[in-house]
């Protein structure tokens, strides 16, 4: 009962603050938080971008098998759209194991060159998605290129939005091979860093080999494989919790 009431009130929330948000008044000057690595000690949180793709059950089946959790942040139209009857079954697929899901923005734009309606359309629409596929706001976003200012942050923050970079790039997306993203993984864990934040992408090879492989060495090595929300602390991953909506023509990219 508890928990209905949280809903209830956070949804309430957010209702006000859509409706306030178009009116005018006083400037919200706070920054979003910015988060670049984990803060519990002997965490490890991976994290995915660049989806929802065809590969998310075979990442998200993986970490399942092993028994850990992974962030995945979502874009909601870059290499495919979120609407997609597919990609909103990967989403739902990923949410219903126990990830995270989190923002990379609607169209994956370098934030930093837009201007503030832009960059609050590139957040919102794909918030709006995840809230009617899976019923989430979330709570994290991850500028695409790593790219932010001060005008990122405080639109983020007026959202309720902290922003999630990392400390170890896979480099899975730039052509690197496969083995060589293994290795570099195996050359960070064993000098067995206190916490890790890596970047990986929601792609094939990432899917069948790395994933496999890394999630494997990283719990020999004794590290707890969490959420992005769990490795800070235990953060709500979520700005309201809530139920599916149903799919209609607004519904689109
Ligand atoms: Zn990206």
């Amino acid at each position: 009962m508890k928990t209905s009431s949280i809903v209830v009130l956070l949804s309430f929330g957010l209702s006000v603050s859509a409706v306030h948000r178009h009116r005018p008044g006083p400037v919200k000057r706070q920054l979003a938080q910015v988060f670049s690595n984990c803060t519990v000690p002997n965490t490890v949180a991976l994290t995915f971008d660049d989806g929802p793709s065809i590969y998310a059950r075979n990442i998200s089946d993986t970490l399942t098998k092993y028994n850990v959790k992974g962030t995945f942040f979502y874009n909601g139209n870059n290499r495919g759209c979120i609407y997609d009857q597919d990609n909103m079954a990967n989403v739902r697929y990923v949410y219903g194991q126990g990830h995270q899901v989190a923002s990379h923005t609607w169209g994956h734009r370098d934030l930093a060159t837009l201007g503030s309606d832009e960059v609050r359309d590139e957040m919102r629409r794909v918030e709006e998605a995840l809230q009617r596929i899976v019923g989430v706001v979330p709570a994290f976003m991850r500028p695409p290129y790593e790219s932010y200012n001060d005008n990122v942050r405080t639109i983020a923050a007026a959202r309720g939005q902290s922003l999630v970079l990392w400390d170890f790039d896979a480099g899975d997306d730039d052509g690197k091979p496969p083995a060589n993203t293994i290795r570099d993984y195996i050359d960070i864990i064993n000098q067995h860093p206190s916490t890790l934040l890596p970047l990986n992408h929601e792609i094939e090879t990432t899917a069948h080999q790395v994933v496999p492989e890394v999630v494997d060495r990283l719990r020999a090595a004794g590290y707890r494989l969490v959420t992005v929300a769990e490795c800070l602390g235990g953060m709500d991953p979520y700005q309201s919790v809530g139920e599916p909506g149903t799919p209609d023509a607004s519904w689109h990219c």
